[in-house]
């Protein structure tokens, strides 16, 4: 990666990012610690960077665009998968990882390998097309029926394009240490970065420009199939008019970034804190240290099972980053710096909205989110760890709740926390059948037609995710070592599989559901497989520790995820006034605990240690105000399953035609037929209420019954 930086075509490499493979949307971790998403050489930061690093609009769009055609749902790998990973690295699990099936590209792709000649050819072809377009339409959109047969060519060219490089994506992400394999898809990376911008980029910012009449005139002509076909694409790509600016100054500012700005200082940052070590005390004899990375740190905090351990994890992690805290200071004031700045300069409303705008949300649904979060979100949050934090001490002695303990797992259960691939099959496939055949008759496609890596072996990326890989697809890449935790991954990354396979049929342009709903299918799947599990647990032990494991993702995904957005706009609307210091963020940090968490002695009796932990949350610097996106996602699931829950009759056929509708509805009309209105007032409350509160009632119940806390 760094050496790609640092090369004069770090524009293109940043464009290139974004078909390489991975757009995580939402990047929904399934790992109990929402710090996960956070640290640092993660895949979503390194995607996400695609779109913010380059200004507003057009290259945006474009990215957005072209990364639609080919894009992943990412999942990482949560610390304790990669800590199981680490652990389960003996050769009894490589015998039975080698065992585990793999995805057969070639018999989808019709490719012999990355290095066929006929992916040469193709390219050339393409290449030849793409000089065609440019010449045929730039300038003359406006002109008799040119738009229609403009983005008819521009669709085959991108259906072309995918074909091509996704193949080549996808194979090289199992051979990372293939060098030469690398080496052959930077270089058609390259190839496509160069086609784009030199011959694709202007038709976005031309469709953008056109005159309404333009675009209407030619809405009546063939019988209307301009607008039927393709108004979604249109719309999308007009969306960003009002903020984009003029041709040359886009053009001035694309050149510009790659070699000035935040880039730099962000990238900076990002590779200091991955190389950040500390100092872990050897769990043999408590003698010696070793240097760790903060993966390995993070990973030994949460799976631990003895809070002193995981309070000196705390300590460690806290004492490292300050010193790394001028560092993450400086980059943090160039972001906002730049933030404020372009937010001026493009007309943005509000310190939000350009990031609203880029995930097609209204600025009124965002902030009654982060309204609903901070009250009846806060309120479940709370309850939720004042029992988390009796049953801690009537099951590990626990005397003292401090933040260490957080994420600490309730071991009680009784059953076996290890599935064969077979098993884990299976019980997607019943999963999903209970609430969908359609579903589940895809899942079982997906599984029969190999389009499924499964093993953890070496040389393939880590964590999970979802490949559209539009015209061939979907493919899923797994890291599966048994866990339960891996079957909810299965669970997950296969609904965004279905999402795709039904959404096809809008075509390249628009099947990709806006960034709102594109978790739908797959925490929808992942809740009902969950769901089914439940039911099948052998004791009300293992049901406890199944809820209280699902209610730690969820306030993961929702309440922490919006006090990280409480802290980034403290820090933005500080940076209007001028430079913020260190210490003014270590402030600002401590402020929204309180806010989010309650006082010292409410809920957690102490919050020693947490002092600096801003400085490692890199989506403050890569995307910023990003993070609201995972408790949308979720509450948007949360309300759809309690409408399920109240009502299944009738729901899976609803929910089939929302999937199905791809990126051609957007939220609030894709919401209608549940009879759920985004902009009500109590939306999100309701949906707090629905997906949090119903499991935290359950789990009470449960912890009462099997007396950890008093009745
Ligand atoms: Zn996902």
């Amino acid at each position: 990666m760094n050496g790609a930086r640092k090369s004069s075509s770090s524009r293109v490499y940043n464009k290139r990012r974004s078909l390489l493979t991975i757009v995580d949307v939402f990047n929904k971790s399934h790992g109990r610690d929402d710090d996960e998403n956070t640290t640092p050489g993660g895949v979503f930061k390194k995607n996400a960077k695609t779109f913010l690093t380059t200004p507003h609009s057009r290259r945006q769009k474009d990215l957005l665009l072209l990364s639609k055609r080919s894009t992943s749902i990412r999942t990482n790998a949560t610390q304790q998968q990669r800590d199981q990973q680490m652990l389960r690295k003996d050769e009894e699990e490589d015998v039975a990882a080698t065992k585990q099936p793999r995805w057969e590209l070639e018999r989808h792709f019709k490719f012999d390998s990355p290095n066929d000649s006929n992916i040469d050819r193709e390219m050339d072809a393409i290449e030849t097309k793409c000089k065609e377009f440019k010449a045929k339409y730039e300038g003359k959109l406006s002109s008799n029926a040119a738009l229609l047969e403009s983005i008819e060519m521009f669709e085959e060219i991108e259906i072309e394009l995918t074909r091509a490089l996704s193949y080549v994506s996808l194979a090289s992400d199992t051979r990372l240490e293939d060098m030469k394999m690398q080496q052959r898809k930077a270089s058609l990376m390259q190839r496509y970065g160069s086609l784009q911008g030199n011959f694709l980029q202007w038709f976005s910012l031309e469709i953008a420009n056109l005159e309404e009449e333009d675009i209407e005139k030619q809405y009546k002509m063939h019988d209307g199939k301009l607008k039927t076909k393709y108004k979604a694409f249109i719309e999308e790509e007009r969306r960003s008019k009002p903020y984009n600016l003029s041709k040359e100054v886009e053009r001035a500012l694309t050149v510009r970034s790659a070699f000035a700005g935040k880039r730099q200082v962000v990238e900076f940052y990002g590779n200091e804190l991955s190389r950040l070590r500390f100092p872990l005390k050897d769990s043999e004899n408590g003698e010696t240290t070793k240097e760790v990375n903060m993966e390995v740190l993070l990973a030994k905090m949460t799976s631990s099972k003895d809070t002193k351990t995981r309070r000196e994890c705390m300590n460690i992690l806290n004492e490292g980053l300050v010193k790394f805290e001028r560092t993450c200071a400086l980059s943090l004031n160039m972001v906002a710096g730049s933030w404020h700045i372009e937010n001026t300069e493009r007309g943005f409303k509000n310190l939000r909205s350009q990031r609203n705008v880029s995930n097609n949300v209204p600025d009124e649904a965002v902030d009654s989110l982060l309204l609903a979060v901070k009250t009846t979100g806060v309120d479940l949050c709370k309850k939720y760890y004042r029992l988390k934090k009796g049953i801690l001490k009537e099951t590990q002695g626990l005397e003292e709740f401090t933040w260490a303990d957080r994420n600490a797992t309730i071991d009680i259960g009784t059953g076996s926390d290890s599935y064969s691939w077979e098993q884990a099959v299976q019980i997607c496939k019943d999963g999903y059948e209970k609430f969908s055949p359609t579903m589940a008759k895809h899942f079982t496609d997906m599984v029969e037609n190999k389009r499924i890596d499964v093993p953890a072996v070496d040389g393939k990326r880590g964590g999970a995710y979802c490949s559209s890989s539009y015209g061939c697809g979907p493919f899923q890449l797994l890291n599966f070592t048994g866990t339960q935790r891996d079957v909810a991954t299965l669970a997950h990354e296969s609904g965004h599989g279905v999402h795709f396979i039904l959404s096809y049929k809008q075509g390249i342009l628009q099947y990709h559901p806006p960034l709102t709903l594109a978790e739908t299918a797959s925490i929808f799947g992942e809740m009902i497989v969950f769901r089914d599990l439940l039911e099948r647990a052998p004791s009300d032990q293992d049901r406890l520790q199944m809820i209280m494991c699902k209610c730690d993702d969820i306030i993961n995904s929702v309440v922490r995820q919006c006090s990280f957005d409480a802290f980034e706009a403290k820090v933005h609307e500080k940076r209007q006034n001028g430079q913020v210091t260190p210490e003014e963020m270590t402030e600002a940090w401590k402020e929204c605990m309180v806010d989010y968490y309650g006082e010292e002695g409410d809920v957690y009796d102490s919050y020693k240690d947490t002092s600096h932990l801003w400085a490692y949350v890199s989506h403050f610097h890569n995307v910023p105000f990003y993070v609201y996106s995972y408790a949308f996602a979720d509450l948007v699931v949360g309300a759809l399953y309690g409408v399920y829950a109240k009502q299944p009759e009738g729901f899976e056929e609803k929910l089939l035609d929302l999937l199905s509708a791809g990126g051609t509805k957007g939220f609030v009309e894709a919401l209608e037929p549940f009879g759920l209105d985004p902009s009500s007032d109590t939306f999100w409350s309701d949906a707090l209420t629905a997906h949090l509160g119903g499991l935290l009632d359950e789990a009470e119940q449960l912890a009462k019954k099997l007396n950890y806390v008093s009745q």
